[in-house]
């Protein structure tokens, strides 16, 4: 049978627009499908635009430090429609290079809500195409609680635009997206404050690391309350939200971001009746070559449940690409990924945190670094910086390494080669450090705590 394409993506983020691209280089006749801005959460309403507000947050803490080392600026003032604005240029002009980028590999972009038809036809906007293979990379969406007062609160999508910058914000949840948007508004004149429902936030992280970053986060002003739920919220004559937590207290805040987690988003995809299996979260299920139950659809990225990142989504586009066109050699691996969490200060992590690590592993050695960094002898600030390296002691191999520090996520992608390259405590003693750096600790420590 003669198809309209080859490969017929529905979703054009991250690992979406990748594979569409790749598939087109290998000389496939591939369409991809979106209804949104091109190059979906990560350039839209995620890594790009958080990472540039973390930019901005971080001027107050330099402006700040920078008393100490001889500058007087005089009083600084934020102006949030600047930035807004700034960033929505930048999108824009990523969203462009995204259109470009898949014109120029040959791949056909179809604007408009793309619905399987049946395991060969995808129907976008009352149009049928048929296709040889289709891939669902249609990503994910924050969750927001079924609440009669769901209206007033926001999301990640949501918070980048707001048209009032908020002086005080609340932020529910105390994973990634609630920490770096706590800490972001916090450097940008916010009063910020967490309601956590556990007893110490970043579950999945070390309890070394979890300990620091609330510390760190504190001492900044920002408010955590543990045990923390959020029973009503309420529109006050002020515009101002009262919000009313389980145990009877109140807070007036101006913002309600919710950060507690996300869903995949195939709302009206048509997975039942195609009967593509999904996951008790609702995630498309797949096999290790990112097939579904059905033999010609696959599914990649968010939308799969797995590891929500970026790099992930692309590389896992690359093996179902590899898997096609090359000598299908590629595998994921999804042992030992770097990440960060772009708080302030940042968090890098790979590997197995000390609990992990005392489960897996009979005999651990654990080193420890808590300190000063030297920028902060002159800048008068109290934040400290956190290095911790586990070892496992039969093999010598380090098997996890935590940093919370300025620039954590960039001194951790190096570490991260050295960590899968399979490097032992001993090659990390025998590295020279570079002095004077953060980085160096990693290198020197010397005695387990
Ligand atoms: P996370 O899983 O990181 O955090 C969700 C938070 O919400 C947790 O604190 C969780 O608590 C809490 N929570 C979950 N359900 C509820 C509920 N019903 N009521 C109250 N609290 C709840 O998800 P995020 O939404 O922050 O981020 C999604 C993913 O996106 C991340 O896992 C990450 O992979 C990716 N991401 C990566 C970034 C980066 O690389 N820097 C930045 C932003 C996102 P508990 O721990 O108790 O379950």
């Amino acid at each position: 049978m003669e198809f309209d394409f080859d490969v017929f993506v529905i979703g054009a983020g991250s690992g979406g627009v990748r594979a569409a691209r790749m598939a087109a280089g290998e000389g496939a006749k591939v369409a991809i499908a979106d209804d949104r801005a091109l190059g979906g959460t990560c350039v839209n309403v995620g890594c790009v635009p958080k990472k540039l507000y973390t930019y901005a947050s971080h001027f107050s803490h330099d402006f700040e430090n920078a008393k100490g080392f001889g500058w007087n600026l005089g009083a600084a003032k934020f102006h949030w429609p600047t930035l807004v604005a700034n960033k929505k240029i930048e999108i824009s002009r990523l969203n462009g290079i995204y259109a470009k980028l898949l014109d120029n590999s040959g791949a056909q972009i179809i604007r408009g809500y793309a619905r399987l038809k049946d395991c060969n036809t995808v129907t976008v906007e009352g149009k049928d195409y048929t296709t040889k293979r289709i891939v669902i990379a249609t990503g994910g969406a924050p969750n927001i609680p079924d609440v009669d007062y769901a209206d007033l609160l926001i999301s990640s999508d949501e918070i980048f635009d707001l048209v009032e910058f908020p002086k005080r914000l609340l932020v529910v949840g105390a994973g990634y997206i609630a920490l770096e948007f706590a800490c972001i508004f916090q450097g940008l004149g916010s009063q910020v404050h967490v309601s956590y429902r556990g007893d110490l936030i970043m579950r999945s992280f070390d309890d070394d690391v979890r300990q620091f970053v609330d510390q760190e986060m504190r001492k900044q002003g920002i408010e955590i309350y543990y045990q923390s739920q959020v029973n009503n919220v309420v529109r006050q004559a002020d515009h101002s939200l009262l919000v009313t937590f389980a145990d009877g207290s109140q807070i007036e805040v101006d913002q309600v971001l919710m950060a507690i987690g996300r869903q995949p988003r195939v709302a009206g995809i048509g997975l039942d009746s195609l009967g593509i299996e999904t996951t008790l979260k609702g995630t498309i299920a797949v096999n290790d070559k990112f097939q579904t139950n059905i033999d010609n659809i696959y599914a990649l990225g968010d939308v799969t449940g797995g590891i929500e990142l970026t790099p992930v989504a692309l590389a896992e586009a690359m093996v179902l690409v590899n898997h096609w066109y090359g000598d299908g050699a590629k595998k994921m691996d999804y042992e030992l990924i770097p990440t960060a969490v772009f708080t302030q200060p940042n968090v890098g992590t790979i590997g197995l945190t000390e609990h992990q690590a005392l489960a897996k592993h009979s005999e651990i050695a654990v080193y420890r670094s808590d300190f000063k960094p030297m920028k902060h002898t002159l800048s008068g600030s109290d934040e400290r910086s956190f290095m911790k390296l586990i070892v496992d002691i039969s093999t010598d191999r380090v098997i996890g390494l935590h940093i919370v520090g300025e620039g954590a996520g960039e001194m951790l992608q190096g570490f991260a080669v050295a960590m899968k390259a399979g490097a032992t405590k001993a090659d990390f003693d025998a590295t020279i450090g570079i002095h004077p750096t953060s980085a160096e600790e990693l290198v020197t420590m010397r005695t387990p705590s």
